[in-house]
């Protein structure tokens, strides 16, 4: 009997919201991406749900949560009404023992970091879908390690999914150049690559760079890359760039895949992000 081919993995740079609204280089880049996939469940790994635990959504039913503010009206109506699956937020919660994993039944959902990507990598909304918090008190190669514990779950049809940023610096944010990086901000996403490339096992060490702390002032949008990481790790091979650039100075658009032949139509990496100005007052991305 041939093996299931192992399910792709991927880290999404999300950027700014209102993506999940527009088509540009980036959005397009994660249809591409989906359209060739029919895993039988989604695990999102999401900068957005930052907490104290370790737990994984468990309901049948999670709600949209849009959990930003400052945002058009027609943000707040996006809903992504895709189910859960209590059954792999059990397997989750197995597979990665001893790790402990709670059972979350209402508290969370699907956040925008989830589903501002998945509108367009999936946007039928008729694959379950299941979150993984990032525990916030554990150090980073608790991270990693925990994204290899997850690995056998790719050969089981779930594709397991980090999105956040690899440089994130709301504080920093340069509306005069949407589609243009800092020099630090390149600097590292580089360095991202580089190890990502070579030896994604290590990738806590990228916390050691000197620009790390501009890229990640908080953590939070960089630790889903850890899980890709971790992915990677397991299955001995590199990850692979989807598409990248950088928007608003400070922000990294860069996005991996590990297993997947995912070709972008010609032109696709030569193109130009369409970020709407808003604010930077105004929003919390
Ligand atoms: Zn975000």
């Amino acid at each position: 009997m041939i093996p299931d081919p192992l399910m792709p993995a991927a880290f999404f740079g999300h950027g700014n919201p209102m993506n999940a609204l527009d088509r540009n280089r980036y959005t397009e880049a994660w249809r591409a991406f989906g359209a060739g996939l029919a895993p039988r469940a989604i695990l999102v790994v999401s900068a957005h749900w930052y907490t104290n635990a370790t737990a994984v959504t468990a309901m049948n039913r999670p709600r949209t949560i849009h959990d930003f503010y400052g945002f058009p009206d027609e943000l707040f109506a996006v809903e992504y009404p895709a189910p859960g699956s209590p059954e792999l937020a059990a397997e989750v919660a197995e597979v990665v023992k001893p790790t402990g994993v709670g059972l979350d039944h209402d508290s969370w959902g699907i956040d925008h970091g989830t589903w501002s990507v998945l509108v367009h990598a999936f946007p039928d909304a008729a694959i379950p879908v299941v979150q993984l918090s990032i525990n916030a008190l554990k150090p980073f190669d608790y991270h990693v390690e925990l994204g290899a514990r997850l690995a056998p779950l790719r050969a089981r049809g779930v594709l397991i999914v980090g999105s956040g940023n690899v440089v994130h610096n709301l504080g920093q944010i340069d509306w005069a150049r949407p589609e243009s990086g800092f020099d630090w901000t390149r600097r590292f996403d580089e360095a991202a690559r580089e190890t990502m490339a070579s030896s994604p096992g290590e990738a806590e060490r990228l916390q050691e760079h000197d620009a790390f702390a501009q890229a990640a002032p908080t953590p939070d949008h960089f630790i889903p890359l850890l899980y890709l990481a971790g992915l990677a790790s397991a299955a001995d091979g590199p990850a692979d760039v989807l598409i990248d650039g950088y928007a608003m100075g400070s922000l990294s658009m860069t996005s991996f895949t590990l297993g997947a032949d995912c070709h972008l139509p010609l032109g696709q990496t030569d193109g130009s992000p369409e970020l709407p100005r808003l604010p930077a007052d105004e929003t919390n991305v």
